[in-house]
């Protein structure tokens, strides 16, 4: 079962994609996390794709297209794969057909309203890195190791709208191109971490993608 997530920037595909990777026993792929990597490690891949992400660009296709190839070659994704952040564009979504079979795509639908909600009421712990929403959690020390709570400089208004605008404008091709092959799967995400992730089993479930 070759899935891919897709969501604007707060929807939650990190935590749905781990949940998808842990409970169905597939790996979790996210080309952002494979730069990561590869910058703190200084790789020849960490130095050119860094130039791109520090200043919030892509990383040029035929680096990522590499990147996503050599990794889906690998012996764990036999048996199957859900990609995170990787296609984001329509380009990129066509190139993937042309090396590999995707199942099932699995659009995160979040209102701009609950999507505010989430981002800014976010609070980091600025020793463990949990996170907390002020919508459940009041307190401003961490619950774990009473470490401070504080707020991500990116998580504003202003850079809500405009993460929102990017994805409008380079991922909703991609949403209307998976709709017409028929892979598309949207899910409410105006819901709980663990709600969305049961409606997303139960869904995959009943078209007989994974057993129960
Ligand atoms: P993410 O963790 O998915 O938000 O990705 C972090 C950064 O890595 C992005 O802002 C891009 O610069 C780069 N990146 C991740 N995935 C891709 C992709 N599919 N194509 C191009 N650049 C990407």
């Amino acid at each position: 079962m070759n899935l891919v997530l897709l969501g604007v920037p707060g929807s939650g595909k990190g935590t749905q994609s781990k949940l998808i990777s842990k409970n169905f026993g597939i790996p979790h792929i996210s080309t952002g996390e494979i730069f990561r990597e590869n910058i703190s490690q200084k790789t020849k891949l960490g130095i050119l794709a860094e130039e791109y992400i520090i200043n919030g660009q892509l990383v040029p296709d035929e680096i990522t297209f590499e990147v996503i190839k050599k990794r889906l070659s690998q012996p764990d994704c036999k048996n199957g794969y859900i990609l995170d952040g990787f296609p984001r564009t329509l380009a990129q979504g066509k190139a993937l057909k042309t090396f590999a079979k995707i199942d099932r795509v699995i659009l995160l639908d979040i209102t701009l309203d609950e999507l505010k909600r989430r981002i800014l009421g976010r609070r980091t712990c600025e020793d463990c890195g949990e996170i907390y929403n002020t919508s459940n959690y009041a307190l401003d020390y961490c619950a774990k190791c009473n470490g401070k709570l504080i707020s991500r400089s990116d998580d504003t208004e202003q850079t809500i709208n405009k993460r929102v605008s990017v994805y409008e404008q380079q991922t909703k091709p991609l949403i209307d191109f998976y709709n017409e092959e028929n892979l598309l799967l949207v899910v409410d995400c105006n819901n709980s971490p663990e709600e969305i992730f049961k409606i997303i089993e139960s869904k995959l479930k009943i078209e007989g993608r994974f057993e129960i």
